[in-house]
């Protein structure tokens, strides 16, 4: 990510960062300082693992938050009888900003994904996947900088499915005009903004005419508006092969929700893993940052997980605060301690722990 990267132009939602009221003219600069307040979501998993770890370095900026601490997920169906309380949307709404760790959704059964509804309910129908390889992180190629523009609201994700007679399923693939006109242009914006040169759309139009052809003539539409931005096209499958043989040639790409949710998890393959990783879940009112991985059950509660994923998000939301020192400072320290090779998390090739991986970033940040 550039410095300029995070900075999303295209949605009002920052939050109501209040300053200190100067009294007397007299208030010392740390009291004029904004304060921040975010939504924090630890999640489950490794989600509080990652989460607190996160928050710690963000503490250690000297950036002053205020974090509202709401819990979701399975361990909290017992209690409200949902893994996402209405107490935690309304949180986002209120604070506009929020900061999740991964929640984990049953397999063939059990409960919606919470992460889906929350992206509903709060209409963040823009999901900014940003992948590029990072200093010090052996990668299987140089140079790879993309970013993964996901439309987040419909497409299979919309979870209409129902028996048709027993043995027959039908799934519906919900795909609209307006969501994929709006994410297309959210895409042109994002390239424009951040001086990205061409988006990519990527769909099977080829198959799916109806669908995935009304998705590409919204991108085509729209892509007449950004003559200074190059436009093509990939079938996704065609896609794979590209992005494992030249990830070079990708610069944005813009896909719907199934495929982005694929796509990303490859792209984070390509630059380290989804150890590292962040995202921003963006609507017109709020913005919910999280890691593009799970809850990684195989790895929770042993301490292993690497929190750079989430800590990326995190820089991310630094950035559309206006904390650009703040965020710079995180980033060189990560990349300085990943350059070092010293503590790197097993993800990644090396035997530090969490907590050892964090202490270094702290190291570097005040060394
Ligand atoms: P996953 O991303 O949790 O894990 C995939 C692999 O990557 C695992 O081997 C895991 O150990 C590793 N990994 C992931 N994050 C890591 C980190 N920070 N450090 C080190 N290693 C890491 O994918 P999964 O196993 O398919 O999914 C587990 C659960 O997470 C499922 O219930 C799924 O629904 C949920 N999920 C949630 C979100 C979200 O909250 N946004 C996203 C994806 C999956």
């Amino acid at each position: 990510m550039s410095e300029a990267e995070t900075a999303v132009a295209t949605t009002g939602a920052t939050n109501g960062s209040a300053k200190k009221a100067h009294k007397s003219g007299a208030a010392s600069a740390e009291e004029t300082r904004p304060v921040h307040t975010v939504t924090l979501i630890p999640g489950d998993g490794i989600g509080p693992e990652v989460i607190d770890a996160t928050v710690q370095i963000l503490e250690a900026t000297g950036v002053r938050f205020v974090w509202d601490r709401q819990e979701a997920g399975a361990g909290v169906v017992p209690r409200y009888g949902t893994a996402l309380p209405d107490s935690v949307v309304n949180a986002v709404v209120k604070s506009r900003l929020a900061l999740k760790g991964p929640i984990a959704t049953p397999v063939g059964g059990g409960f919606a994904s919470p992460n889906v509804t929350l992206r509903k309910r709060l209409s963040l129908y823009a999901n900014v996947r940003p992948a590029r390889c990072l200093p010090g992180i052996v990668t299987p190629f140089p140079n790879v900088d993309i970013v993964v523009v996901r439309e987040n609201s419909e497409d299979l994700y919309s979870g209409i499915e129902h028996v048709v007679v027993p043995g027959v399923v039908e799934s519906l693939k919900i795909i609209t005009e307006v969501a994929s006109t709006r994410i297309a242009r959210f895409a042109f914006e994002y390239a424009r903004a951040n001086g990205r040169k061409k988006v990519t759309a990527v769909h099977k139009a080829n198959i799916m005419k109806l669908s995935d052809g009304l998705f590409l003539e919204c991108c085509r539409t729209v892509s007449r508006s950004f003559a200074d931005i190059e436009y093509d096209e990939m079938i996704v499958d065609n896609t794979c092969m590209q992005l494992v043989t030249r990830p070079q040639r990708f610069d944005v790409m813009v896909m719907e929700n199934l495929y982005g949710d694929i796509i990303s998890d490859l792209v984070s393959g390509l630059v380290g893993g989804l150890g590292v990783t962040g995202s921003a879940n963006i609507g017109e009112e709020a913005i919910v940052y999280e890691a593009v991985h799970g809850s990684a059950p195989d790895i929770a509660g042993k301490g292993l997980a690497n929190p750079t994923a989430v800590l990326m998000s995190a820089v991310m939301m630094l950035r559309q605060l206006g904390e650009t020192d703040a965020a710079r400072r995180v980033e060189d320290a990560v990349f300085a301690v990943f350059q070092e090779h010293r503590w790197i998390t097993r993800d990644l090739g090396g035997t530090a722990t969490t907590e050892e991986f964090v202490r270094a970033v702290l190291d570097a940040m005040t060394g």
